[in-house]
């Protein structure tokens, strides 16, 4: 199954922040078998590509609706609608998770499995909360973030 890269994804590695809303009740399931719900609202993810294909990718399949389900995220992107993501090239998840530190955790562990230090790489993203202070923490490292609008989501701008 092919999927087309976003046009404006850096090439390369690095770390993203893929914002999803989700409009029901949803309930999620951490690997250890532990069941969690998420109410409806806007959440972000914190992630990094650093393997074959990098952000691009990576990102080209959280875009994607219809996919197994492999990491946590998945049981958000494949219900959810997906409005698009940050994407910092040669960042690092936990960083952004850091800078993004002010914003609450909806599930202890989501997503930080292999991650020490890091409560979640899930948070939610609060409708107080603009986008634009958003991409203001995620700059505060130096690096620019390069917002990539998802397709199926017109009217969302960030
Ligand atoms: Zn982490």
């Amino acid at each position: 199954m092919s999927s087309a890269t976003h046009p404006d994804c850096p090439p390369g590695p690095g770390a993203y922040v893929v914002a999803i809303a989700i409009t029901a009740p949803l309930a999620v399931r951490l690997r250890n078998a532990v069941a969690a719900r998420l109410r409806p609202g806007r959440y972000l993810y914190c992630g990094s590509a650093y393997g074959p294909g990098g952000l691009q990718a990576r990102l080209a399949r959280h875009f994607r609706q219809h996919k197994s389900i492999r990491w946590h995220i998945d049981q958000l992107t494949t219900v959810g609608e997906v409005l698009g993501a940050w994407a910092i090239a040669g960042g690092d998840e936990c960083e952004l998770v850091a800078r993004l530190g002010f914003l609450p955790v909806p599930i202890e562990g989501f997503g930080a499995t292999d991650c020490g230090h890091c409560r979640s790489h899930l948070l939610r993203w609060p409708s107080r909360v603009s986008a634009r202070a958003i991409r203001t923490a995620l700059a505060s490292g130096g690096e620019a973030p390069v917002w990539l609008q998802a397709s199926a989501t017109p009217g969302f701008r960030a």
